[in-house]
């Protein structure tokens, strides 16, 4: 696996490949890598020629008061993963390789979409996600991409912003990898305390429990909304940041259960912010 820490030399091998007619495929990660990214590396590399994994915590989508500073890292342990699922070439810059210091442009959705759900209380959040997203399009030339439903907002932001920017690009979304417990895998996971991973379990549960009303016939939404945050506000080390039933495209609230619609949580265990959803498949 080739080891790329700068634009020049991502650029020259995938121009490389490209010349033998390759097909490419990207997938985004800001590292400390578990099985849920792996599963993105894997259908990646079951439908393209080279895949490219990028490993870059990018500063832009950290909020002020967020995790920025202490976010893990591992990049021996994300290297030996990758390469153990068949990644070509790893994508791992210094900030200053991604950011002029004197950088001015950014890629933003000026709709309400970016401003629901983590947008309330994370607003520079999916600016700098789709600015981040946007260069490594520009810098990789995908023909596709890869990108996890446990981040369905910004799944969906993505969408919207390759159709809004005509990316030639193919957006290929991945179902969420849990652990055998059913926690949602997160490189976050990690900052929890024995007590708090048994408290987490409070946001699958409460998915689980979304999804068996809709599955009984339940179409009243804030039913389903009303029944998981009770579920929730039982675990005392819970705090709820939202929990919302929103239309899985715009991302606009919804409150009716039809196909294609996203429940959706932010849930503070202790002070680690978790997320978890699903979506309605009628
Ligand atoms: P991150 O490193 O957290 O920015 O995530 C990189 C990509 O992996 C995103 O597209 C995530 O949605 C995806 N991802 C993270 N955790 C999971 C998971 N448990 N299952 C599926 N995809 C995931």
């Amino acid at each position: 696996m080739i080891i790329a820490r700068t634009i020049a030399e991502v650029r020259k091998t995938v121009a490389e490949w490209r010349k033998e007619g390759l097909s490419v495929g990207l997938v985004p990660t800001m590292g400390y890598l578990h099985e849920g990214h792996a599963s993105l590396v894997d259908k990646a590399v079951s439908q393209c020629d080279r895949v490219v994994a990028s490993v870059f915590v990018n500063p832009t989508q950290f909020g002020p008061n967020e995790d920025l500073a202490t976010y893990p890292r591992d990049f021996d342990h994300d290297c030996k993963l990758l390469e153990e699922h068949g990644c070509a070439m790893v994508f791992h810059p210094e900030v200053s390789e991604m950011y002029d210091e004197n950088a001015a442009t950014y890629v933003e959705i000026l709709s309400d979409m970016p401003k629901q759900l983590c947008g309330k209380t994370r607003p520079i959040h999916f600016r700098g996600v789709c600015t981040v997203v946007s260069k490594l399009f520009n810098i990789v030339l995908p023909d596709k991409a890869f990108f996890g439903q446990k981040d369905a907002q910004q799944l969906a932001i993505i969408r919207k912003m390759v159709k809004d920017m005509s990316y030639g690009i193919e957006i290929v979304g991945c179902p969420i990898v849990r652990e055998a417990d059913g926690l949602a895998k997160s490189s976050r996971n990690t900052y929890l305390n024995a007590e708090e991973r048994k408290a987490a379990l409070v946001l699958s549960k409460s998915v689980f429990l979304g999804q068996k009303m809709v599955k009984d016939g339940e179409k009243d939404a804030d039913k389903v909304v009303a029944a998981m945050v009770k579920n929730i506000e039982a675990e005392p080390l819970a705090r709820i940041d939202y929990v919302s039933a929103v239309d899985g495209v715009t991302m606009m609230p919804t409150h009716e259960i039809a196909d294609g619609v996203l429940v959706a949580m932010a849930v503070y265990i202790g002070k680690t912010r978790l997320i978890d959803n699903f979506i309605v498949e009628e």
